[in-house]
C-alpha cells in the first residue's frame, strides 16, 4: 500500500491550494516541487473573486493587508501615453442588497503570499519534497506512478498536476487537445520604491492604436513598492535583441513613455542598486480536457489565461478547490476512479472560462479590429463588464452539477459568440481601419 493518498506535482499557488484542501479533508498528501528555491512568482493583481477563495484557505483579506502581504485594489486604470485615463470601478449599487459584493480586491506580494500559504501547508501536515517529476507511468487514462529525475518511483491513489503552463505534465503526457491563444509573449518586470501608491492596478497602453497591443503593468504590491512589467510579443523582443538592444534598454524605452515610471526607474538607478530585471515567456493555452480516471490538472497546467485578465490566481484557487472536492468525494466512497460525470463537468468549466477570458482579451483588447472601431477606452468596457460579471456569477452560482455547469458554460459560449461576431464585423468594416482612439472617453482622475 502506498504511503500517500495523493501526490500533488508543483507547489505554485494552484499546487499549494490543492494540498491544503486535500490535507484538511483528511488525506495523506505528498507535494513534489522541482525548484529548491522559489523563482520570481507572478500573479500580483487579483480579480474580485480571489479574496473569498483565499479566505476559505485561511488567509482573509484583512490579515493579508495588516501583514503587508497585500494592498487594496479598488479599480483598474487604463492609461494612455498622453496621460488620458479610463477608470473601471465596480458600481456602488453592487455593494448593496441583494448583491452585497465587496467592491475591493487586492494586489499581493507573491513571495509573502506564497510563504503564508507554505506555512499553512506545513501546518496541515502535507509532506513536501524537492524533486523533478520526469515521467508518468500510465495505463490508458489511469496513472500508475510518477518517476522522478533521480529515478524514484512514487505511487498514490490519486494525482494532481499543478506543474504550470510550461510543464503541463499530465496534459502533455496524455496529449490532451488544446487551443492556443495569441502569439508567444514575453514579460519583463522590476520593482521600484515609490512614496505613495494608488489603490488600483494601472495598465499603461503604449500605442493604443497599434495592430497588436503591448502594455506596461503597474501594480502596487506594497504601499511603497510598485511592480512594473512590460508585456510584448516575443517577436518584438527578438527583433529588438537582434538590433543589439539589451533587455534593460528595451525596458527603459517602454518606461520612458510614462513619466512616473521613468522617474521611479531613474531613482532606482541613482540609488546604485544592482539591476534586478526579471523575464519570463509564455503562451496562453486552454486544454479541453483536464482530468482522467485518477488525476486532475489544476491552475495553468489545465488552462493559462492572459495576465491582462488578472484571472490566473482566481482560476488556480478555484480549480484546486473543485479538484480536491472531487478526489475527497471519491476517496470517502472508497472508489477506485473519480466520477466520470464530475470530471467531465470539471473539464467543461475550466475550458469554458479559459476560452472565454482568452478569446475576449485577444479579440477585444490585443487585436486591432474592435479596439480601433470603438476606441481603447470603450473596448475596455466591452471586455471588462462581461468578464467581471461572469466571475461574479461563478462565485455566487458555484456551478458544480450538470444543470448549473450547462447553464454557465452556455452563457460564456453565447458571450464568446457575440464577441466573435462583433470582431468579425469590425474587421470587415472599412470604418474600423480608421483610428477611433481620438474618440476615447477620458476620465481625468
Ligand atoms: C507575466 C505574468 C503575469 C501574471 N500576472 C497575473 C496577475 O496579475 N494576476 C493573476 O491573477 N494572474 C497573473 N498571472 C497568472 C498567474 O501567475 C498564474 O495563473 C498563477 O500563479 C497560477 O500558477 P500555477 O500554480 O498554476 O503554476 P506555477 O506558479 O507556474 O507553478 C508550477 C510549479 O510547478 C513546478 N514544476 C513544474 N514542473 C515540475 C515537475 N516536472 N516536477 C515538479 N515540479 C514541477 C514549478 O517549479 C512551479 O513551482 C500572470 C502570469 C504571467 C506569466
Amino acid at each position: 500500500m502506498s504511503t500517500y493518498d495523493v501526490i500533488v506535482v508543483g507547489s505554485g499557488i494552484a499546487g499549494m491550494a490543492a494540498c491544503l484542501n486535500l490535507a484538511r479533508g483528511g488525506l495523506r498528501v505528498l507535494s513534489i516541487e522541482a525548484e529548491a528555491s522559489e523563482e520570481d512568482p507572478v500573479g500580483e493583481s487579483l480579480d474580485w473573486s480571489s479574496p473569498d477563495l483565499l479566505r476559505a484557505l485561511g488567509l482573509p483579506m484583512d490579515r493579508l493587508i495588516d501583514e503587508d502581504i497585500a494592498t487594496y485594489k479598488r479599480h483598474v486604470i487604463l492609461r494612455m501615453p498622453d496621460g488620458c485615463e479610463q477608470h473601471y470601478v465596480p458600481g456602488e449599487w453592487l455593494a448593496k442588497r441583494p448583491w452585497k459584493v465587496n467592491l475591493a480586491t487586492i494586489h499581493v506580494d507573491r513571495r509573502r503570499l506564497n510563504q503564508a500559504l507554505r506555512n499553512l501547508v506545513q501546518e496541515a501536515g502535507v509532506v513536501t519534497r524537492i524533486a523533478r517529476v520526469a515521467s508518468v507511468e500510465s495505463d490508458g487514462r489511469h496513472i500508475l506512478a510518477l518517476h522522478t529525475a533521480s529515478g524514484e518511483r512514487l505511487e498514490a491513489r490519486w494525482y494532481v498536476d499543478a506543474s504550470g503552463s510550461a510543464a503541463a505534465l499530465f496534459p502533455r503526457h496524455f496529449r490532451l487537445p488544446a487551443r492556443d491563444y495569441g502569439p508567444h509573449k514575453v514579460a519583463i518586470w522590476d520593482y521600484f520604491e515609490v512614496e505613495e501608491s494608488v489603490e488600483g492596478t494601472t495598465l499603461n497602453a503604449d500605442q493604443p492604436d497599434c495592430e497588436y497591443l503591448e502594455w506596461v503593468w503597474q501594480i502596487p504590491v506594497h504601499p511603497h513598492v510598485v511592480s512594473v512589467g512590460y508585456v510584448a510579443r516575443a517577436e518584438t523582443i527578438r527583433d529588438d535583441r537582434r538590433a543589439g538592444r539589451s533587455l534593460e534598454e528595451i525596458f527603459a524605452t517602454q518606461l520612458a513613455r510614462f513619466p512616473e515610471l521613468a522617474a521611479a526607474r531613474d531613482e532606482k538607478q541613482r540609488s546604485g542598486e544592482p539591476p534586478t530585471l526579471r523575464t519570463t515567456s509564455f503562451r496562453c493555452r486552454v486544454h479541453n480536457e483536464a482530468a482522467g480516471t485518477n488525476w486532475l490538472a489544476v491552475g495553468e497546467s489545465a488552462a493559462m489565461v492572459d495576465p491582462m485578465t488578472s484571472n490566473g490566481v482566481t482560476a488556480a484557487l478555484r480549480h484546486a478547490e473543485e479538484a480536491a472536492s472531487l478526489i475527497l468525494r471519491a476517496h470517502r466512497k472508497n472508489k477506485t476512479s473519480l466520477p466520470r460525470l464530475g470530471t467531465w463537468l470539471y473539464s467543461r468549466r475550466i475550458a469554458a472560462l479559459g476560452h472565454f477570458f482568452n478569446s475576449g482579451i485577444e479579440k477585444v483588447i490585443y487585436d486591432w479590429p474592435i479596439r480601433r472601431r470603438v476606441g481603447i477606452a470603450r473596448a475596455g468596457d466591452v471586455y471588462t463588464i462581461p468578464a467581471w460579471l461572469m466571475n461574479l456569477v461563478y462565485a455566487r452560482m458555484r456551478p458544480r452539477g450538470a444543470l448549473k455547469t450547462a447553464l454557465y458554460t452556455g452563457i460564456t459560449t453565447l458571450l464568446r459568440g457575440s464577441l466573435s461576431i462583433f470582431y468579425w464585423f469590425s474587421r470587415r468594416s472599412r470604418k474600423s481601419r480608421r483610428s477611433a482612439s481620438a474618440d476615447a472617453v477620458c476620465t481625468i482622475p
